[in-house]
């Protein structure tokens, strides 16, 4: 699978296993398994920290970007450009948070592949 195809599926928000289930519930909710097919997103406790580092990452970058970008085409202080780079750092986290941790599910997904203690348990039943 290429870059491409993978950010396209993970931006879909859908269960990586069966493409059916959703990933979230809410804006910022994140159910932990498919309703559909019974996937476990994010088994292990540590995982929801993936989902953080990326968007954090990404999220440090656009504050620097915009800082940068700030100093560039205008003349402003020290103070206004901590301020504005902090306000846009601060609102990259929120608004890529849940694709942060759709992209890492997704990412779980192909490096872990279809081990059996991902796969739905016996008891599963769709929809319930
Ligand atoms: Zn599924």
């Amino acid at each position: 699978m290429n870059l491409s195809r993978f950010l396209l599926r993970s931006f879909s928000f859908r269960c990586p296993h069966c493409g059916v289930g959703r990933l979230t519930h809410r804006l910022y909710g994140f159910n932990h398994h498919c309703e559909h097919c019974g996937y476990a997103y994010l088994p292990d406790d540590g995982d929801f920290w993936g989902g953080v580092v990326i968007c954090y990452a990404l999220a440090g970058i656009i504050g620097i970007g915009a800082g940068g970008l700030l100093v560039s085409f205008a003349d402003v202080s020290v103070q206004a450009l901590i301020y504005a780079a902090t306000l846009t750092t601060v609102a990259a986290v929120l608004a890529l948070f849940p694709l942060s941790k759709s992209v890492y599910t997704y990412l779980l997904y192909y490096t872990r592949g279809h081990e059996e203690e991902y796969r739905p348990p016996a008891d599963f039943h769709p929809g319930k």
